[in-house]
């Protein structure tokens, strides 16, 4: 198993390594050099007590 080191907001990403599988379909859109690059969806907003 190779560790890709990766410090990008990536869904794959996690610890600082690629999670990603090998046998994952690149999205097609290189970003910054990576075309499985897949942003993380966006951390839900706690409701705040009123
Ligand atoms: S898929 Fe690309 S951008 Fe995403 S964690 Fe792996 S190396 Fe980084």
């Amino acid at each position: 198993m190779n560790l890709v080191l990766c410090d990008k907001d990536c869904l794959h990403q996690k610890d600082g390594y690629c999670k990603l599988k090998a046998n994952a379909a690149p999205t097609g859109t290189p970003v910054g050099g990576c075309c499985y690059y897949c942003p993380k969806p966006a951390p839900k907003q706690k409701s705040r007590p009123r």
